[in-house]
C-alpha cells in the first residue's frame, strides 16, 4: 500500500463509483464493503487513517453490557454477531478477553450474574465462553490488585479486545488488495455539483497542495464528528445532527492490574461503566463522558476527567494511582446522534444513515465493533438511492482482513526504547507497507508508542525521524520539523506537571 500509487490513481482516474470521505472505522468499513461488491472505490482521509476517534477507543469489540441496561437488545445482538465475525475474519487482530465485575454487595451477585447470562444468551453460538459467578478467592486470583475490603465475589464474562489503529491499517490494506484506492493526507475541500446533485468532490493533497476533481456516482460522508461540516458543504441550510461527547483514557504501568483479566465497574458515580484493561503490557483505564461544544482532531483530556478516572481507579484497586503514574493519556470524541435533551451518556450509540436532497449519503454514530455492518448498511443505502446499479459482489461477511499485528519485530533486532517493544523494523514496515508519512503516524498509529508511554515515545522521536528520512530520502530539515511537530502533539499525552 503506497501513497504515490493512490495519488497516481486519483490523478489518472477521474470517474469513480463511490467516493468515501473519512478514513476512520466508518469510512474504512464502507469502502471495504463497496470494493468487495465490485464498485470502483476511492477513500480519502484528510490526516492519517484512524487519526480521529478511531485510534482513541477503549479497544473493545463488544456487545456493550451497558446497552443491556438500556434495553437496547438489537444493538447488543448485532454487535455480538459482528464480534463473532471479526474474531473469525481477523484472528491476528481481535482476541477473547475475560472480564470480572467485582461485587461488594451480596444482592449485586444475582443482579449482574443474571444480566450477564442474558448477554451469553444473546451471543448464541458466537459466545466466547459462559459467564459465571466467582467466589471471593477466585475473584482475587483473577484480579490480584482488586480492593478486598468488603469484597463478596465477582462475575466473570467474556468479550473481545483489539488494537483500533492496527485494524484500521489492515482495513486500508484490504481495500487496496481488492483493487480499491485509499489515500491518507487527502482532504475534501468542496463538493462537486451537477445541478442540485452531488457528483464528487474537490480533494487536496495536504503535502503538495495539489487539488484534484474527483467525479463519483455516489459520495459517502463518513467523517465522524466532522460529518455536520461536510453536510454543511453539501447544503448550507442543513441543521446539525451530531452531539459531541469526549471520553478520556489513562494508561498505567501493569503493576496496577497485574492480570490477564480485565476489570469492569458496572456503575460509576455518573452511571457509566468503567474498564481497567490489560493492553500491550500496560493497563488502560476509561472512560469518561463530557459533552463538548467544539470538536478537534487532537482533543485534550480535561483535569476533571483525570480526577474522575484516578478517583474511581482508587476505589477498586488496592494501589491508588496518582497523576505522576500516568504513562499516557488520550481523549476521543464520540459522534453521537443528537437528541435535544438528556445527558450525552444516554444518547444512541447506534448508527444512522442520512441521504440529503443532493444524494450525499452520511453515515453517523455507531461504534468500532459494528463497523462492517455499518459499511454494509451504507452501501445498501447507496444502492437504494439509485445512482449506482445494484451489485451482487461477495461482500464482507466472510472476508479475511489483511495485515499482521504491530510490535512483532524479531527479538534479535534492538528495541528503540527499553520500555517499548518496537524496533527499526516496525518503523520501516510503517513507511514501506502502511503509508506512514510522519513520525506521528509511526509513533501514534503504526506502533502505539505514544499511547503506551508518551515520554518514551518523545525520546525515540529523533531516531524514528532518522530511520524514516533515510527511507524516504528526506533531509535534516525534514527530520527536525517532524520531531518538533511530534513533540507538539505528544505533550498532550503527558500527565500535567505539578
Ligand atoms: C472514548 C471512546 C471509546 C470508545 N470505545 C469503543 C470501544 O471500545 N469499542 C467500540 O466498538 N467502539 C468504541 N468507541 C466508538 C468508536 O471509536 C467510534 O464510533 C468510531 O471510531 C468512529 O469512527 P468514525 O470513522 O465515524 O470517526 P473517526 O474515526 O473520527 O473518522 C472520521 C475521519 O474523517 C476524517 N475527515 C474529516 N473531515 C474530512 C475531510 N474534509 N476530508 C477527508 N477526511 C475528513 C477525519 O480526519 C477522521 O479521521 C469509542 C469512542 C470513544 C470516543
Amino acid at each position: 500500500m503506497r501513497r504515490e500509487d493512490s495519488l497516481r490513481q486519483i490523478e489518472e482516474h477521474r470517474q469513480w463509483d463511490l467516493l468515501v470521505i473519512g478514513g476512520g472505522a466508518s469510512g474504512l468499513g464502507v469502502a471495504l464493503e463497496a470494493v468487495s461488491r465490485g464498485y470502483r472505490t476511492l477513500l480519502v482521509e484528510q490526516h492519517d487513517f484512524s487519526k480521529g476517534t478511531s485510534s482513541r477507543s477503549t479497544k473493545l469489540i463488544h456487545g456493550g453490557v451497558r446497552y443491556l441496561r438500556q434495553g437496547n437488545f438489537t444493538l447488543v445482538r448485532d454487535a455480538l454477531r459482528e464480534r463473532g465475525r471479526l474474531i473469525r475474519n481477523a484472528p491476528h487482530l481481535v482476541h477473547d478477553l475475560a472480564f470480572v465485575v467485582p461485587v461488594y454487595r451480596w444482592r449485586d451477585i444475582g443482579f449482574y450474574g443474571s444480566g450477564l447470562k442474558l448477554y451469553d444468551f444473546l451471543s448464541g453460538r458466537l459466545s466466547l465462553g459462559k459467564s459465571r459467578i466467582l467466589s471471593r478467592t477466585e475473584t482475587i486470583q483473577r484480579l490480584p490488585s482488586i480492593r478486598t475490603t468488603g469484597l463478596k465475589g465477582g462475575v466473570l464474562y467474556h468479550d473481545a479486545q483489539f488494537d483500533d489503529s492496527r485494524l484500521a491499517i489492515s482495513l486500508a490494506q484490504s481495500i487496496t488488495a481488492l483493487g480499491g484506492v485509499a489515500a491518507n493526507y487527502v482532504q475534501v475541500v468542496s463538493l462537486l455539483k451537477a445541478g442540485r446533485k452531488t457528483v464528487g468532490a474537490a480533494v487536496k493533497d495536504v503535502f503538495s497542495g495539489a487539488v484534484y476533481e474527483v467525479a463519483a456516482r455516489a459520495t459517502v460522508n463518513a467523517t465522524g464528528v466532522f460529518a455536520d461540516q461536510i453536510r454543511h458543504l453539501d447544503d448550507a441550510a442543513e441543521s446539525p445532527v451530531l452531539a459531541a461527547s469526549q471520553g478520556t483514557h489513562i494508561v498505567l504501568d501493569s503493576s496496577f492490574l497485574p492480570a490477564s483479566t480485565a476489570l469492569m465497574v458496572p456503575k460509576t458515580e455518573d452511571g457509566r461503566v468503567l474498564f481497567a484493561i490489560p493492553w500491550h503490557n500496560r493497563v488502560l483505564i476509561g472512560t469518561t463522558d463530557v459533552p463538548l461544544k467544539e470538536v478537534s482532531l487532537e482533543p485534550v483530556p480535561l483535569a476533571q476527567e483525570l480526577d474522575f478516572l484516578l478517583r474511581h481507579a482508587a476505589l477498586y484497586l488496592n494501589k491508588a494511582p496518582k497523576v505522576s503514574d500516568i504513562l499516557s493519556m488520550f481523549a476521543g470524541i464520540r459522534p453521537l446522534v443528537s437528541s435535544k435533551q438528556g445527558p450525552t451518556s444516554a444518547l444512541s450509540r447506534d448508527h444512522q444513515i442520512l441521504v440529503s436532497n443532493s444524494g450525499l449519503v452520511s453515515l453517523v454514530g455507531g461504534k468500532w465493533t459494528i463497523y462492517r455492518k455499518m459499511g454494509e448498511d451504507t452501501v445498501d443505502a447507496v444502492e437504494k438511492a439509485g445512482t449506482i446499479e445494484r451489485r451482487r459482489g461477495a461482500g464482507t461477511s466472510d472476508l479475511r482482513i489483511q495485515g499482521a499485528d504491530a510490535g512483532n519485530g524479531t527479538e534479535q533486532v534492538e528495541r528503540l526504547h527499553p520500555s517499548l517493544p518496537h524496533t527499526r523494523y516496525d518503523v520501516l514496515r510503517g513507511v514501506k507497507e502502511e503509508m506512514a508519512c510522519t513520525v506521528e503516524d509511526v509513533l501514534a498509529r503504526r506502533t502505539r508508542a505514544l499511547f503506551l508511554d508518551a515520554r518514551a515515545a518523545i525520546e525515540i522521536a529523533p531516531a524514528v525521524a532518522a530511520i524514516m528520512a533515510e527511507e524516504l530520502g528526506c533531509g535534516p530539515d525534514w527530520e527536525e520539523q517532524q520531531v518538533a511537530s511530534f513533540r507538539a502533539v505528544a505533550k498532550n499525552y503527558l500527565p500535567p506537571q505539578k
